[in-house]
């Protein structure tokens, strides 16, 4: 496979830098898929702009054989102010790419130049620029205005960067890699009074301590011990004074699961340890369960054929076969629930390298040595998964 040029991997570089200075939050994608729609235009694909949101598709067709592939990019940032002191530093302060969106743009924008001008495939491409990654499931949204309906995938497949894996390094799994991730506000009603006459009241503050601990045994007694799950009570409010008890207190929790019935078994049994605590101590519950991103499962047999494309173009010891899980989420997941599909890692570098901080912290930066090696490899999986035939 013909490398990129250099010339070609520093004007991607800019366009990185670019998107990385006017980062836009969740559904705010404006001008990034401006930039997008423009460049897939000039260079020849067909566009389809607002699509859940700010999305874009880019679709390309060379020769007939009804063959498809799509690959997804994300474009949105978080509301983190940026701490990188880099000449490229964000300019709308409080926004910032901290997980890389910036690079994954550029990295699929390098390929779709390369492969427009090239051909060497024979099949439908589709270009997915999604947004709101960042727990606003911009990836649902595209899927509910007929994302697959209109331009449909035989294959998906999406890269994300990762600090702590050596700078290109192309880190696949089959199977469970990244965690679902749902979310619970829980009310727990008693009756206020006197801090002096606990009698005469009914305290959610004790109630709330006790089912923060019953909590911690869903994952050590509930959860198969090879398994791995979470259940952090991250917030827990109650009362304003030493002398008076409150008539309520409130819990905001997250649970993660690698294995959609662990993710079940996870929300019943949530469900019963707290309303059965609140119940021991004459307290009520209410519990607010909102699900969110899905366990991302990446298809055995589509993350076999990206991976052998890896180790034909890339030596050995840059591609490892089956990374380790993750417990962070990534709504990806619900595009792989629908079409087959891999979604793999590319280091951005390890300890100790540049690139090495993680995402989503203020110093955090995306690693420009990646545009090229991640341009790189889309452009061979395209050629390979749709290769004309002989
Ligand atoms: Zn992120
Ligand atoms: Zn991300």
């Amino acid at each position: 496979m013909e490398r990129l040029s250099d010339n070609a991997v520093q004007a991607f570089i800019a366009i990185r830098r670019d998107i990385h200075q006017h980062p836009e939050m969740a559904f705010d994608e404006h001008r990034t898929s401006a930039l997008v729609a423009e460049k897939l235009q000039a260079w020849g694909y067909a566009v389809s702009t607002g699509i859940g949101g700010t999305g874009v598709v880019g679709q390309l067709v060379r020769g007939s054989s009804g063959s498809s592939i799509g690959l997804r990019a994300d474009m949105d940032a978080l509301p983190i102010v940026e701490a990188t002191g880099a000449d490229w530093s964000s300019c709308h302060h409080g926004v910032m790419h901290a997980c890389g969106h910036d690079g994954h743009t550029a990295m699929l924008l390098a390929a779709a130049q390369a492969l427009a001008e090239r051909g060497g495939f024979d099949g439908t491409l589709n270009l997915i620029f999604q947004p709101a990654e960042e727990g606003g499931g911009g990836a649902l949204k595209m899927m509910e205005d007929g994302l697959f309906e209109r331009f449909p995938c035989d294959a998906i497949f999406a890269m994300h960067n990762m600090p702590g894996h050596p700078q290109g390094q192309l880190v696949f799994r089959s199977g469970a890699t990244m965690a679902s991730s749902d979310y619970a506000t829980v009310t727990l009603t008693g009756n206020g009074g006197h801090g002096a006459m606990p009698h005469r009241a009914t305290d959610p503050v004790v109630a709330a301590a006790s089912v923060v601990m019953a909590l911690q045994t869903l994952v050590s007694r509930n959860v198969d011990p090879q398994s791995a799950a979470v259940v952090t009570v991250g917030a827990l409010h109650a009362g304003q004074a030493n002398n008076v008890i409150p008539a309520s207190a409130r819990l905001e929790i997250s649970v993660r699961a690698l294995d959609p019935q662990v993710r079940r078994d996870l929300e019943r049994r949530l469900h019963d340890v707290i309303r059965l605590q609140a119940q021991s101590f004459g307290v009520r519950a209410e519990i607010d369960w909102r699900p969110g991103y899905a366990v991302l499962v990446n298809d055995p047999e589509q993350t076999e054929r990206a991976l052998q494309v890896a180790l034909k173009h890339f030596p050995t010891d840059q591609v490892t076969p089956q990374g380790p899980q993750l417990t962070g989420s990534e709504d990806f997941a619900f595009m792989l629930d629908r079409v087959p599909g891999s979604y793999l890692f590319i280091g951005n570098g390890s300890d100790g390298e540049v690139g090495a901080c993680m995402v989503h912290n203020p110093a955090y930066d995306f690693n420009d040595d990646n545009i090229g090696t991640g341009a790189n490899y889309w452009i061979a999986l395209v050629q390979e998964l749709l290769s004309p035939a002989p």
